[in-house]
């Protein structure tokens, strides 16, 4: 079987045409009307036959391409592999279910909302509802200082943090509303707060789902058997692969690369010996000054052990603080391809490509514009400052137009049952021109997207 070329001719109306029938494709005897092209079209049906159906050798005549069975949930299917190194195109040949495209393990690059349209259809409603999901910081400090800091635009406080009381009752509250996960997640360390360890113990005894990112420099090993017992996932800040890329990326000693490495090489051996379901995984932060880190940091999760390392952009602020120039991030996808080709059956390595893309796409969702224009997505994806103070989103922290309430003031469960949490919600929708106001890809962008969709249905949409 040859390569599908492309064939170019001239039609009988005298226009440019292109086809890639390829050249020993049995083609159809009476094909009907004619095309824009003309007459010639292939013979689908003479591809393949009863017979070759059922001797997976024979297929190999009519597609030059060795054969193989494939069974998965009581269906067999069939797979083609090319014998050449590069694979040969082939017309599109159905001949039962196929598996080509493994399951997803994890959605890093998009978003869940299929899978909550219970609070969906409160939103379409008009009710009130609870959070699905809340980031939230337990601290508004921090024991490294990243060069691309997010939290540093979010007035960083020194010694500040929500405290033990004030987090306990929201873990109940967040129970009693049905909030379905929290991410200790925000502006500060997490583990520099010592309730941390208690709150996710009583999130997991109250059903709710709890994860963390971490520098895990001071993360309390003692305590690990009930993080890895409780948490759905942990995820370490760590966008270097060597000490030296640590000490420049982070700004942290040498040393410390070591320390956290070991820190987590013991945690994976800890789950595994437990069999804990908490997922493990490595976050790059990426920016020019950690480029050359990619490789190292992918080949180190491997080794480590870890379910994961993604690498995904820097958000820069709506004043663009950090100084990012998202047009770098266009240089760097042959290493991220390479990166990704790290992955196995239980290390995965993937880039966000949707955002660290996104400088090479259209005027439109260059330089922090959306493809949406209004942001509904915050009472579904809240956040909290480390500081026990709630507000729509992490970007508007300290804007206090927005600001909700104090953690330490007003329980949880009576902000959101209140009048004040949608009044917030509300202005955000109305007076927030997400094109200009906010920070570049946002945590809500992807839910935001979805919602607008929704929101702003074509005509005709029986016709799905
Ligand atoms: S779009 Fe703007 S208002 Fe909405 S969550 Fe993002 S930064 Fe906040």
């Amino acid at each position: 079987m040859s390569d599908n070329e492309q064939q170019k001719g001239v039609n009988r109306f005298g226009q440019n045409t292109t086809t890639m029938i390829p050249d020993d494709a049995p083609l159809a005897r009476n094909p009907g009307h004619k095309l824009r092209t003309s007459n010639v079209i292939v013979n689908r049906k003479a591809l393949t036959d009863e017979e070759a159906l059922l001797n997976s050798y024979k297929l190999d005549k009519p597609t030059g391409q060795k054969i193989q069975f494939y069974n998965e949930a009581g269906q067999t299917g069939v797979i083609r592999i090319a014998n050449s190194e590069e694979a040969p195109h082939v017309p599109n040949q159905f001949t039962g279910p196929s598996f080509r495209n493994p399951p997803q393990r994890f959605r890093f690059d998009g978003h869940k909302m299929m899978h909550h349209l219970d609070r969906v259809m409160a939103w379409q409603n008009g009710e009130h509802f609870a959070p699905i999901h809340i980031d939230m910081g337990l601290t508004k400090f921090c024991n490294t200082a990243c060069i691309y800091c997010y939290a540093v635009v979010q007035n960083m406080t020194k010694g500040t943090m929500i405290g033990r009381e004030a987090l306990l009752s929201y873990i109940e509250d967040c129970g009693k509303l049905g909030v379905r996960s929290i991410g200790f997640i925000g502006d500060g360390e997490p583990t520099l707060n010592p309730a941390l360890y208690d709150a996710t113990v009583l999130a997991g005894k109250l059903g709710i789902d709890t994860s963390m990112a971490t520098n895990g420099l001071l993360l309390d090993m003692d305590r690990a058997h009930d993080l890895l017992q409780n948490m759905s996932w942990i995820r370490f800040n760590l966008s270097a692969g060597t000490p030296d890329g640590f000490r420049r990326v982070h700004q942290s000693r040498e040393e410390n690369f070591d320390l956290l490495i070991d820190k987590i090489r013991e945690l994976v051996r800890i789950k595994k010996e437990y069999g804990y379901k908490c997922t493990l995984g490595l976050q790059m932060v990426l920016i020019p000054e950690c480029f050359d880190e990619v490789l190292p940091e992918a080949k180190l999760g491997a080794e480590l052990g870890v379910d994961y390392f993604v690498i995904k952009h820097c958000s820069d602020s709506e004043y663009k603080e950090i100084g990012i120039n998202y047009d770098e991030y266009l240089k760097i996808g042959d290493v991220l391809k390479e990166a990704e080709s790290y992955s196995n059956g239980n290390y995965v390595v993937q880039a966000k490509w949707n955002k660290i893309n996104a400088a090479a796409e259209s005027a439109l969702y260059k330089d922090g514009y959306r493809k949406y224009d209004v942001c509904y997505g915050t009472p579904f994806l809240l956040q909290i400052s480390g500081n026990g103070k709630v507000y729509p989103c992490g970007p508007f922290f300290n804007k206090e137009r927005f600001y909700i309430g104090d953690l330490h003031e007003q329980s949880f469960y009576e902000m959101v049952t209140g009048e004040r949490y949608w009044q917030v919600h509300q202005d955000v929708q109305s007076s927030v021109d997400v094109h200009k106001d906010c920070a570049i890809g946002c945590r809500q962008d992807y839910v935001n997207k979805f919602l607008w969709d929704l929101k702003n249905p074509p005509e005709h949409i029986n016709f799905i």
